[in-house]
């Protein structure tokens, strides 16, 4: 597995060994949680976590590990949703 053992956190921008901690996983969106600040993809802007998906994204397709996705999927969608609603806002204005 290629799966990256050092993990940088999205919220305080320390990287932590998540094995080596035990960090958990959070169940609202799949993430770890960082053992150093508690945060996770959940304390980050719709806006942001948008842009973390799309790089899991492109990167897990692009090196192939069989990552699973689909534990970010309550994330995704919620991040989805609210784009959906973006766009039908956009549409009423023309
Ligand atoms: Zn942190
Ligand atoms: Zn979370």
């Amino acid at each position: 597995m290629c799966s990256p053992q050092e993990v940088c956190c999205f919220i305080c921008y320390k990287t932590f060994d998540k094995d080596k901690t035990r960090s958990k996983k959070c169940s609202l969106c799949g993430d770890f949680k960082c053992p150093l600040c508690g945060g996770c993809m959940c304390n980050l802007t719709l806006g942001e976590q948008r842009v973390v998906l799309a790089m899991i994204k492109t990167y897990e397709k692009m090196l192939d590990t069989g990552y699973n996705f689909k534990q970010h999927e309550k994330i995704e969608k919620k991040v989805r949703k609210a784009l959906q609603e973006k766009d039908s806002f956009k549409n009423k204005k023309k």
